[in-house]
């Protein structure tokens, strides 16, 4: 199968069979190809070549360079659904969410191609006469992309689309977990680029394949002046003194600890099936799942059985053949989450779930039954990010406890209410409501639309990518202030003969 797919997908043999480093399908745990990962020299070198296709990139009008997007998006199109499957095969999450992943791809571009036209700055009034002042977006230069396993194409697309509209080139270090689908998205942004013709230069967009030693060649040198790095908060809290260091810009998007508030007046209904998807989907793998359900003590009874019962008929198996729930990454995952869930018990918390299945099946595969945890406080447990499909319970009495509780975590990604008081869904997005940068109301926390800026405050890192003004972020901003005047008056009244 796979050799079908990348077959179509446009990628060589030879970068996916004659390489030293496995890679391996968390479906199974088979090996499905083998990668070159790549030394010091090797990313240097191809930092040179990023800088040179960067001087020349740049001076392609901005438009145009929409053009190329465009083009990207319509591989993106006519390639979904081997994409959408490679995504499957390799990080495990089901054909569904993996075609969701490519469409989030596809709709970015669509941004991406409109903002080609809009990357405009302002005018502003000068104090001094004959003057007028104005504000310039220009160029950055080759941007540095580090993403995560769990979420192998669409990030990387959301920073891409965007960064090469603006008239940068790139380079993306993908997880060395999934390494496939990076080398899929490059192959077909090559055949975008060889049907958009010679203004696109040749090292536009480059993958370095490797572990974090590759990353940090990216973040410590100072010819890349933004890094925007998806993945944990250990990561980040590694990557973003380096790239300070020498005063680059980062664009961090960490781990997250999202949590539902569930008011009496809320539709449980509604609620319920937001639950499911958003603390079960992607085996509980996206930085926006559900991890914390903070319930009102009148209906916490009803809605943890309601609960219980949906996980209860939740499929869970190969993520290609129509389950809900896939595997984890790998064993590692595994042992995190039953070392938690152990820890739980040992402190009196009530567990339901969380057990291995198929391991017959599937020995070297780690499918898992998604976890419910109730717990009497919001202890270090529940306040870190384990990344399985874990869902803590708590309950709360009044409103301003729930909001203690949703913002009492490190992280601040995603957040959500379930109310049909508008007192509470107002307050809830107020100045004094949810800390985390993304806050909804009536609908779960994960799923985000390209719209909107996307990211989180606190632990979470603070970035923001996809839409609103985003782009901002890939170029530099320039004031300018011009004299067409004969006098030469200074600011601030200031006399100086
Ligand atoms: P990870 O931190 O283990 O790895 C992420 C990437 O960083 C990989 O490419 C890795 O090689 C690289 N890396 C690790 N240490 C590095 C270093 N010191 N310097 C440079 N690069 C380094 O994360 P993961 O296990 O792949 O992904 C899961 C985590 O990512 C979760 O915490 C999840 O919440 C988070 N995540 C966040 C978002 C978001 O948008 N906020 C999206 C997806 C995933």
């Amino acid at each position: 199968m796979i050799d079908t797919i990348m077959q179509r997908l446009g990628v060589a043999e030879t970068l996916y069979r004659d390489g030293n480093y496995a890679v391996t399908s968390p479906t199974d745990g088979a090996e499905i190809g083998r990668v070159q990962l790549e030394g010091r020299g090797q990313v240097q070198a191809r930092i040179d070549r990023a800088q040179a296709a960067f001087e020349s990139w740049r001076q392609v009008p901005a438009p145009r360079r929409g053009e190329l997007v465009r083009l990207f998006g319509e591989q993106l199109r006519l390639h979904k659904e081997d994409l959408g499957a490679l995504v499957t095969l390799e990080c495990g999450k089901i054909y569904q969410e993996g075609l969701g992943e490519v469409q989030e791809m596809i709709d970015i571009c669509d941004l991406a191609v409109g903002q080609s036209r809009q990357l405009y700055g302002l005018t502003i009034a000068s104090e001094r006469p004959g003057h007028h002042m104005r504000e310039s977006w220009h160029p950055l230069g080759p941007i540095g992309l580090i993403t995560a396993f769990n979420f192998p194409v669409a990030p990387w697309a959301w920073n891409a689309a965007l960064a090469l509209v603006c008239g940068n080139s790139l380079l993306w270090k993908p997880s060395e977990k999934t390494p496939l689908c990076a080398l899929a998205c490059q192959a077909l942004l090559d055949r975008a680029m060889q049907e958009f013709g010679d203004d696109a230069p040749r090292d536009l967009s480059q993958v370095i394949i490797g572990e974090r030693e590759a990353g940090e060649c990216l973040t410590d040198d100072p010819r890349v002046p933004l890094i925007s790095a998806t993945g944990s908060t250990r990561m980040g809290r590694e990557v973003a003194p380096r790239v300070a260091a020498r005063f680059g810009r980062s664009i961090l998007e960490l781990g997250g600890n999202n949590a539902m508030i569930l008011a009496p007046s809320a539709d449980l209904d509604m609620a319920v099936r937001a639950i499911l998807f958003s603390a079960v989907g992607t085996a509980g793998q996206r930085c926006t799942t559900l991890r914390r359900l903070v319930v009102h003590e009148s209906v916490r009874d009803e809605v943890v059985e309601r609960v219980k019962k949906a996980y209860a008929n939740v499929s869970i198996g190969d993520p290609m053949e129509g389950s809900l729930v896939g595997p984890l990454i790998d064993s590692q995952a595994f042992e995190q989450m039953q070392s938690v869930l152990q820890s739980a018990r040992q402190q009196g918390a009530q567990v339901f779930g969380g057990e291995r299945q198929l391991a017959d099946a599937y020995p070297n595969g780690y499918y898992v039954t998604p976890a419910i945890v109730e717990v009497e406080q919001q202890n270090e447990l529940v306040r870190n990010e384990t990344f399985a499909p874990i869902l803590y319970v708590l309950s709360y009495r009044d409103f301003d406890e729930a909001l203690a509780l949703n913002n009492d975590v490190p992280q601040g990604l995603s957040s959500c209410v379930f109310t049909t008081d508008v007192r509470e869904a107002e307050a809830f997005i107020s100045d004094l409501g949810s800390d985390c940068g993304i806050a909804n109301v009536n609908i779960g926390p994960s799923g985000a639309e390209i719209g909107g800026a996307f990211g989180g405050e606190k632990e979470t890192g603070g970035g923001r990518e996809s839409g609103s003004d985003v782009w901002k972020s890939y170029m530099r901003r320039q004031t300018n202030t011009v004299n067409y005047s004969r006098e030469l008056p200074l600011a601030q009244g200031i006399k100086f003969d």
